[in-house]
């Protein structure tokens, strides 16, 4: 299947904080290096950590493209990708990219906390709010055809931050016990469907005396 990949694409940047963004028409598109895969995006989520960098509370060089819980379509891999993502594949992504895979981080499955790495969607000409965006395989997982490009975005941030907070809290707990979560916004409601999908009761609280 022949994709044409355009040499320039649209990306709606935030050039200065607090204002609102700026659809960019002659970006260049990346080209994948290394085991990169260059994604064409479908969908991008808008999650709270986005507002944030926007108001200028994460330090975000300016400009960036925004969006940081991408779905799309491989259309090109790197020269040295390994034979687990190939092009027409689903795929979201983290922000995590160009980690160095060597340091303390990034040996230990926390390569989101590498201090070489690269964060799409806060940093750079292109995010989920670009046409297309560069994916670093360590980042990437391939979505399932039942869940729909909309859907499947925000797994990506919310999704797997839920996911990683439901699986340690019960990690000692037996199913069938309940778990109290705390907030029910853009996290805690995955979290609720996780803690039941997993066999867990529920005890969830919508909102809280110190917010
Ligand atoms: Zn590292
Ligand atoms: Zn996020």
């Amino acid at each position: 299947m022949a994709t044409t990949i355009p040499k320039t694409m649209l990306a709606a940047t935030v050039v200065e904080y607090n204002e609102p963004l700026e659809l960019f028409k002659d970006i260049p598109v990346p080209t994948p290096q290394g085991s990169e895969l260059l994604v064409k995006v479908k969908a991008s989520s808008l999650c709270m950590s986005d507002i944030a960098g926007w108001m200028g509370h994460l330090g975000a060089p300016l400009p960036y493209c925004a969006g940081h819980e991408p779905v799309g379509i491989v259309v090109a891999l790197g020269k040295d990708a390994s034979s687990e993502f190939k092009i027409g594949d689903r795929v979201g992504f983290m922000p995590a990219s160009r980690t160095c895979q060597n340091c303390a981080e990034c040996t230990s499955g926390n390569h989101r906390y590498c201090d070489k790495r690269t964060n799409v969607g806060f940093d750079g000409p292109y995010g989920g709010f670009s046409e297309y965006a560069l994916a670093d395989p360590v980042s990437t997982v391939k979505i399932p055809e039942a869940i729909a490009d909309d859907l499947a975005a925000p797994l990506l941030c919310a999704g797997v931050t839920a996911y990683g907070a439901v699986r340690k809290v019960t990690a000692h707990q037996p199913v069938g016990t309940a778990v109290n979560i705390i907030g029910c916004g853009g996290v805690g409601h995955i979290a609720i469907q996780y803690a039941v999908a997993m066999g867990y009761t529920v005890n969830a609280c919508k909102s809280c005396a110190y917010v």
